[in-house]
Parts: C-alpha cells; structure tokens; sequence
C-alpha cells in the first residue's frame, strides 16, 4: 500500500430486536463514526437489510472498507451465515444475512456474522470491562437475557456454535413459560419482557395499582416506580434480582471465571436489581468460587457488540 492512500475502515453492526447500530472503525479498533436508529424488527426481511445497508453505505462514504463485522440477536450457522432462528427479529428467521452483505458491497469484503451477545462479549473483553480477565463470561440484560463466554481470547461457542446462552439455563424448574418454549428460564424470570408480563399481570389483576396507571409500561418506568417506594414494583424487582443471582452463582460454579460483566438496559435499575442478587449469589455459590469470580458493569455500553463484531479481523 502506497503512503498516500488511506489505512482503511472496519464497520461494526449490531442489528438487535429494537436497535440497528453501525459504527465505522480504524484498523486499530479506534471509533470513528456510530449511528443508531431503529431496526424495523417488525418488518419483512428486506426492509431491515435496506435499511442496514443504506446506514452502513453512509457510515463507509468514499473510504477504503478492510472488513465487515454483524452482530444479531439471534442463533448464527457461522458456516453459512444464515440466522437459523431470530425469536426477536423473527422476519430474519432463515435469512442470508452474510451472504447479503456480502453481495451488496461488492462479494470481495470479508464479511463476519456472530450473534449478538457473543459480539458484546467480544466488545467488552479487549476493549472494555475485560480487558484485565483470562475468563470472562457476559451476561446482556435487556429485553431478552444473552451470554457470550470468552476464554483466553477466544469465544467459547461450543458443538454447534450456539452455546453460552445463559438466559435459557433453568432457574426455576417450575418457573414461567420462556419464549423458546421451556419453563422457569433466566431469560423468564429475569428479562425486560418478563419484567412487562408480571407488570401487565398485575394492571390488570389490580386496575388501582401504580404499576397499572404507568404509561407508557417499560422497565425503566418499573425502577422509577420501586425508586419512589411502590411496593408492588419492588416486589417484581427483588423477584427479578433473586433469579439473576441465582444464575450467577450457577455461572461462578460452574466456571468460575475470573470476572462476570453485566451489561444492557436492565442495569439502569442499579441496587434494585443487584442488591437481591448479591444476596442470592453470596448464599447460593462456593465461598472459593465467589471470592475470586468478580462481578462488574460493562464499560462500553451499548456500543459493545459493534465493537466486538469487528474483534476477528484485529486479532487477539
Ligand atoms: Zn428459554
């Protein structure tokens, strides 16, 4: 490469249930540029790609483009890259997302499909809250609960490549129905739509309540409410708080890996969430494997999964 011509960019996507984010980096990893907008996640599959195509397009301009990294919610076949089931994008459900890509860009840049979760594992391991770890296991709390296992740098993603999802690891056995159809999942007791079902249960079991005069109905609003000293609202939140340090100390013992880093919307809800599940893992895991797995917040917030998405092309 001659001196005068430009380095090149990586572009990072992470297309979630709500939000498409893009972010153009240097081939060091260094940010550049970021959009976030919504992801159409209720439209038909070419929408959400015109839509991510003409914000990816607009992010690159005239520059160089080295590679591209996507993030979904979703299972990936990282053979094919297609998405083999999105429950929360579910028009992208058996779409050729990469190979998509892929074309639309010219067929000559690599292009690198993971899911989401592990993407934000990737993120917050060599560019956030991991950066100090061995091990390091991500637990994203938002709308849905996902889990991305990294090891020595590299993802661990098991057999067949889907592994690490922690939100359908068994909590409660005789808990709530999961959205992929098992009972008492992380993901059922613990996630931002679980939250909005109890939530709902309760307006319409109790129209007097404060949680049933909340408008509009969010996690967010819940915390706010328990904040303000609702009992019912904190209730749901000490609930939610037990089963997540019911599931890290199932993590902590289980692999005992060197730091638990806990990210997403969820989070916002501070002691709320995390007091009752200190409790819970303090109780509920080894003294030995407590003691030397830490438990922290991400650092890179929601920009993690564009930033890991593009981990693979800097190396470790
Ligand atoms: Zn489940």
């Amino acid at each position: 490469m001659g001196g005068e011509e430009p380095d090149g960019v990586f572009l990072g996507i992470d297309l979630g249930g709500s939000q498409l984010k893009a972010a153009r980096f240097s081939p060091e990893g260094a940010r550049e540029a970021a959009e976030n907008t919504a992801s159409q996640a209720s439209g038909d599959a070419e929408d959400i790609f015109s839509a991510l195509y003409a914000h990816a397009a607009a992010l690159i301009g005239g520059s160089h483009l080295l590679g591209i990294g996507v993030g979904v919610a979703g299972l990936i076949d990282s053979g094919s890259g297609r998405i083999l089931n999105s429950p929360n994008i579910p028009a992208l459900s058996g779409f050729p997302l990469r190979d998509r890509v892929r074309e639309a860009f010219g067929g000559e840049i690599p292009v690198l499909m993971m899911n989401d979760a592990n993407a934000a594992a990737l993120g917050e391991y060599f560019a956030g809250a991991g950066k100090s770890c061995s091990s390091m296991f991500l637990l994203t709390l938002g709308t849905g609960i996902g889990g991305g296992f990294v090891i020595d740098g590299n993802l661990w993603t098991g057999a067949a490549g889907v592994g690490a999802e922690a939100g359908h690891m068994c909590v409660r056995a005789d808990g709530p129905l999961c959205r992929c159809g098992a009972r008492g999942c992380l993901e059922a007791c613990v996630s931002g739509w679980a939250l909005m079902r109890d939530a709902d249960q309760i307006a319409k079991r109790d129209p007097e309540s404060a949680i049933a005069g909340m408008s509009p109905r969010t996690p967010l609003a819940l915390a706010e409410l328990a904040t303000a000293g609702d009992r019912q609202a904190r209730t749901l939140w000490e609930n939610a708080g037990a089963m997540l340090g019911t599931g890290i100390a199932n993590l902590m013992n289980l692999l005992n890996p060197d730091c638990i880093v806990l990210t997403g919307g969820l989070g916002e809800a501070g002691a709320l969430l995390l007091k009752p599940a200190r409790r819970a893992w303090e109780s509920q895991a080894f003294k030995e494997t407590r003691a030397s797995t830490s438990v922290k917040p991400g650092v890179l917030g929601e920009w993690a999964g564009v930033r890991g998405a593009i981990q693979p092309f800097l190396g470790k």
